[in-house]
């Protein structure tokens, strides 16, 4: 099989027929030997209902029906363990990400690139706050990690089937996977596009979801929140300790008791905030180990029309 796409299905029942035409169109540019792989995550809507109907009519089409929703990264998961292709498209269900790309992005892998991402030059409609936090993730990410992550990506790319392998080969629960993938390695390259706004329904990526995610992105690539936990807490016991050996000093030599509610208040208020933030971020890495110790099934397939 020369070439798979993957797209997660989340509420997506309006757009599916459109999105399906233009996926067969700018995969038969490439080639007839394609599959085309529906994760249908959870939906409330009647996506299942429509992905069961495409798969029928239409035999390159294929779908994996989750038993409840997991979330996007999952369900892009799920697609790569399911698949043959020796090159993988992942593209986004919402056609946010255009589908006449792909021969783009393929066109590059045949030049010898084992990833090719879409790298967006600019975001249409999508509001502000969704712009200024996404350009803010990817600038604190970036400086927080060593490795190389590119900016502005999503998960619309191309890639190899080496990379596919490399994947499955990482068993972490929290998937991050642009970033699992930019750590893989081999020749990496971007191709540019505009993305386009939501034509119908509404983002699966509330904010909970979107810092979930960006916090799973931060821990999984970076150590450096618990080293700037550290170092915080040393810089402040040794100024706590010029501070105790002061007010020693004021009781038994100057004899001066200190009324000082305010110096009091202030600090305790400080000292108890950075404790508490502290160890937010220690049990954010304890509770990705967990999650990882627990070792459950990524996920659960209710039902699936792939052999
Ligand atoms: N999606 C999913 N599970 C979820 C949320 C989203 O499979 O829990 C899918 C969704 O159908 C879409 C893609 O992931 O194909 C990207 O989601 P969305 O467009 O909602 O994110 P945004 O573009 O707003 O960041
Ligand atoms: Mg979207």
């Amino acid at each position: 099989m020369k070439l798979s796409i993957i797209v997660p299905i989340y509420n997506e029942e309006k757009i599916i027929p459109e999105l399906h035409r233009r996926i067969i169109k700018s995969a038969e540019v490439i080639t007839d030997d394609y599959e085309i792989i529906f994760v249908n995550d959870g939906s409330k809507d009647n996506s299942i209902f429509q992905l069961q109907s495409i798969a029928s009519s239409h035999k390159k089409s294929f779908y994996i029906n989750f038993s409840r929703n997991f979330g996007h990264q999952i369900a892009v998961s799920a697609g790569l363990d399911n698949c043959k292709g020796d090159a993988v498209v992942i593209i986004d269900g919402d056609l946010q990400d255009p589908p006449e790309l792909i021969p783009e992005l393929y066109k590059k892998h045949k030049e010898g690139f084992e990833v090719v991402y879409a790298k967006r030059e600019n975001r249409e409609g999508e509001s502000l706050f969704k712009k200024i936090s996404a350009k803010f993730f990817y600038r604190t990410l970036s400086s927080l990690t060593s490795i190389d992550i590119p900016l502005d990506t999503g998960d619309f790319r191309l890639i190899d089937k080496k990379i596919v392998e490399c994947l499955k080969q990482m068993p972490e629960k929290n998937k991050f996977l642009r970033g699992q993938i930019s750590w893989i390695g081999f020749n990496q390259t971007a191709v540019y596009f505009n993305r386009d706004k939501r034509k119908y329904g509404k983002s699966g990526y509330p904010l909970s979801k979107m810092l979930s995610f960006a916090i799973d992105g931060i821990t999984s690539f970076s150590d450096k929140p618990l080293t700037f936990v550290t170092r915080t807490g040393i810089f402040l016991s040794f100024f706590s300790l010029l501070i105790i050996l002061y007010a020693i000093f004021s009781h038994f030599i100057l004899k001066e008791t200190i009324t000082g509610w305010t110096s009091l208040i202030i600090s305790s208020m400080f000292i108890g905030s950075v404790q508490l933030v502290s160890v937010g971020i220690i049990g954010e890495y304890i509770s990705r180990i967990n999650n990882n110790v627990l070792d459950r099934p990524l996920y659960i397939i209710k039902e699936t029309n792939i052999l």
